[in-house]
């Protein structure tokens, strides 16, 4: 849903959001290494107000997302729930005021055109940071014997190297190979 700035009540709107799974997966499949899935359509909770010509959104976003796992490579289903407060500043504002004291490489700041902001996207850009850098299955995944390649968590394979996770087994197989 796009907002226009200058639409935006001066005691701010609620907006409640709802994003069909499927359109969001068309956004997510068009971004470069990207290998996540929405299960569930996209919702979120937000309050959005103007100050200064910025546009401040503040809410939850919720979204059942599909991982997959960085030791063990099978897909698991993560439920992101993020709470997050985003400031927009408009592209104008930031270019003219070099003394700005919220600059937009500031953590929290995102530029927006200054007419309009789609919420769509913020929610979109707030499922990414809640995605964790090494996602897990779970905390204790034995991920897969570096040798045989098999998952270890659904049982010990036969090999002879220690079945726990270790670079050096990488290395072996690779000399075996060789
Ligand atoms: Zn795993
Ligand atoms: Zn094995």
């Amino acid at each position: 849903m796009k907002i226009r700035a200058h639409e935006i009540p001066e005691e701010g709107k609620d907006y409640a959001l709802r994003v069909k799974g499927k359109t969001a997966n068309r956004y997510f499949s068009l971004l470069k290494n990207s290998d996540f899935q929405a299960l569930t359509d996209v919702t979120g909770n937000v309050k959005v107000w103007e100050q200064d010509g910025m546009i401040i959104v503040e809410g939850d976003v919720r979204v059942d997302l599909r991982l997959t796992c960085g030791r063990c490579l099978s897909r698991f289903r993560y439920p992101v729930a993020q709470h997050f407060r985003s400031i927009y500043s408009p592209f104008y504002q930031t270019c003219q005021e070099e003394d700005l004291e919220l600059k937009p490489y500031d953590m929290d700041v995102s530029i927006y055109n200054g007419e309009e902001l789609d919420l769509d996207n913020v929610l979109y850009e707030q499922i990414f940071l809640g995605i964790p850098a090494q996602a897990l299955c779970s905390p204790n995944c034995k991920g897969l014997c570096p040798v045989c390649g098999a998952n270890l968590n659904e049982g010990l394979c036969h090999c002879e190297a220690p079945p726990a996770y270790s670079p050096f087994g990488v290395l072996k197989k690779l000399k075996l190979k060789g």
